[in-house]
């Protein structure tokens, strides 16, 4: 299995180590043909506006939209997750869209730039994940094809739509992997079909 990881900017070393030490090779993607022989890929957390611009500047946005379309697993974190969605409110910047979410930007307001929390994901079982949130977005409301799978007080931080997975946090920051194994099951499913 081979993961790759967005390293347009942002947050993507971290995510390489945490699919090392779930034992899966990872290769940094910068240009279209580094996104040949993947298994799935990760965006991590950064600037939306930023990297929606460089995937255009890099002709990645169009491949990897085609790619995803076509059933490759995508995991989004923070900046990852709204580049996943396909509305951004008060936005029009780049995006891959692949998700039928509504999201909010820098939505747990400025004061608060970042703050950690202990949060239960039922689908990772009883044990609460660290969950990092850096001037994070959260995602407003989902449609039906979307499985909210946590949230932080009312909000929705997590969720998957088939292949897709997006945290409005930073799992790559903790050493917990839990989240970057659960998005390794659906590569796998993916890989069987
Ligand atoms: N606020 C950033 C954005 O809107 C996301 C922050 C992050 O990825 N840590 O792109």
């Amino acid at each position: 299995m081979l993961i790759g990881v967005l390293a347009l900017q942002g947050a993507f070393v971290e995510h390489q180590k945490m699919l090392a030490a779930c034992g899966v090779d990872s290769r940094q993607v910068r240009k279209p043909h580094e996104l040949e022989g993947l298994d799935g890929l990760i965006i991590p957390g950064g600037e939306s506006t930023t990297m929606g611009k460089l995937l255009l500047e890099y002709d990645l946005l169009e491949p990897i939209k085609k790619m995803g379309a076509s059933g490759f697993p995508v995991f989004g974190t923070c900046a990852g997750l709204i580049l996943l969605a396909r509305e951004i409110k008060g936005s029009d910047q780049p995006r891959l869209g692949f998700m039928d979410m509504l999201v909010e930007r820098n939505a747990f307001g400025r004061q608060v730039d970042s703050f950690e929390e202990d949060l239960v994901i039922p689908v990772l079982g009883e044990r609460p994940l660290r969950a990092v949130f850096i001037r994070a977005p959260y995602i407003v409301s989902v449609g039906p094809e979307v499985d909210v799978l946590a949230r932080y007080e009312d909000k929705i931080v997590l969720a998957r739509q088939g292949h897709f997975l997006a945290a409005a946090f930073h799992p790559e920051l903790t050493r917990d992997t839990r989240l970057h194994q659960l998005f390794l099951e659906n590569v796998k499913i993916a890989q069987k079909r």
